[in-house]
């Protein structure tokens, strides 16, 4: 497939943005970019997919999401407002993930996919909990994420809040899945092993995932000061420390949050090359306090971009980081665009392709994989590769994308959706997330 009259913004390395330019796709790949009218001569045969010169970019990344989540959307949590995270825990999701079945499971993942290709987010990372419907949770999110074309990392958040039998359930279901990929890998599908957080995982429980599995685990980080208190309380030990302490960081894994570390703690991140990622909305939404993201940054450390389950739209969580750290400072000149830039492109690249090394993810060329948006933009003013990250802020909207190609697959044209039923999805989520209110209000 040949897409003409496109102005690319290649992002990499060296950001471009190419007006009347062309790429042409073959498999899940771009083999070929150059000028429109050059790439035509050149294949002259090959399928067009005219792009009427909208603004044709890599696909976004998410570093930290949570499929399960979107049967919350509009639910009131019963009595007076949560005052504080843990009480958001305690009220809100634990209570929920304890609602819901295989088929909740499969739903909420397929509305989270359609919102993601519908947003032109192609490669997401989840963290996956369901305590009732513990063994084949992550088969039903691949049959998902296979059926929607996008590519995702999956885990299964371990946890001894519900008990040692679903602590011993959440590492067989992520040791499972991990085997299941080793034996039969497919291009779409990632594994990590998941943990909630250091306050919901005894010693016993930490050692046994340890022994159960060498690699990589994706665990929530202080994400409020209730898990450095727990961790401080009952072990003496900061949560980073104690993590440490268990082998859980290291270069495979993922720190989600690291609002309340302190300096020994981002130190340690550093020195064993973890992963950390920052979702602003969710730090806002759960008024748990601003995350150090440029210090962590300063630091060395590689800060990716999340959404903890909020919409798949990542641009909102650009402007949400931009606008959030201005705020909590008081300062106008924190976490300008280019800082956005390197955790929302750079970072979440490479830590998508730590899942995915096939190919090059989140850049426009030769030999990397074909996950393509169109954004449906006219700037009312100059854009160059040096203020793009503004017009993104200032000007771009979800809703600006019209077209999504994930894998060298067309997932959205003109804004139908060709691979997902959007209406059908829609409705079946409707009617299983009131019955999951109901086993939640019981
Ligand atoms: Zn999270």
């Amino acid at each position: 497939m040949l897409i003409t009259n496109a102005t690319l913004i290649t992002w990499g390395e060296n950001n471009q943005i190419l007006p009347d330019h062309a790429l042409k796709l073959e498999g899940d790949r771009i083999v070929d970019l150059g000028p429109a009218a050059e790439l035509r001569a050149k294949y002259p045969a090959a399928e067009t997919l005219d792009a009427r010169g909208q603004y044709v970019m890599p696909g976004n990344i998410c570093a930290h999401t949570h499929f399960y989540g979107a049967f919350a959307r509009g639910m009131a949590i019963p009595g007076d407002p949560a005052k504080d995270f843990p009480e958001i825990l305690e009220r809100l999701w634990w209570k929920l993930d304890k609602a819901l079945t295989l088929d909740d499971v499969r739903a909420s993942a397929l509305v989270c996919l359609v919102d993601a290709v519908k947003h032109g987010t192609t490669t997401l990372i989840d963290h996956h909990a369901s305590p009732n419907a513990i063994d084949g949770s992550l088969d039903v999110i691949a049959d998902a994420v296979q059926q929607s074309g996008l590519r995702a990392a999956l885990c299964y958040e371990v946890t001894d809040r519900d008990g040692d039998a679903k602590a011993t359930a959440g590492i067989a279901e992520n040791m499972r899945f991990i085997k299941r990929l080793q034996q039969n890998p497919h291009p779409q599908l990632a594994a990590t092993f998941g943990l909630h957080a250091a306050l919901t995982l005894s010693d016993a429980v930490l050692t046994a995932c340890r022994d159960a599995w060498a690699g990589g685990f994706h665990v929530h980080i202080a994400e409020h000061e209730a898990d450095e208190y727990h961790s401080l309380n009952r072990y003496g030990l900061r949560v980073v420390d104690r993590l440490h302490q268990f082998g859980i960081l290291g270069e495979a894994s993922i720190a989600a949050h690291c609002v309340h570390i302190d300096a020994r703690e981002a130190a340690l991140l550093k020195e064993t090359g973890t992963w950390v990622t920052h979702q602003p909305r969710s730090n806002m939404n759960n008024a748990v306090g601003a995350a150090d993201v440029e210090g962590l940054l300063r630091l060395g450390i590689k800060v990716c971009l999340g959404n903890d389950g909020f919409s798949n739209a990542m641009w909102e969580e650009w402007k949400a980081a931009y606008l959030y750290h201005k705020a909590a400072h008081r300062d106008p000149r924190r976490m300008g665009g280019y800082t956005i830039t390197e955790m929302a492109i750079t970072n979440n690249a490479a830590l998508a392709n730590r899942f995915f090394p096939q190919a090059p993810i989140g850049v426009l060329a030769p030999g990397a994989l074909a996950d393509i948006i169109f954004v449906d933009y006219y700037p009312t003013t100059p854009l160059s590769a040096g203020n793009l990250p503004w017009h993104i802020l200032f000007g771009f909207e979800p809703s600006l994308v019209t077209t999504t190609i994930a894998s060298g697959r067309v997932l959205m044209k003109d804004r139908a959706l060709l691979f997902l039923d959007e209406a059908e999805i829609t409705a079946k989520s409707r009617a299983l997330a009131a019955k999951v209110w109901e086993r939640f209000n019981a």
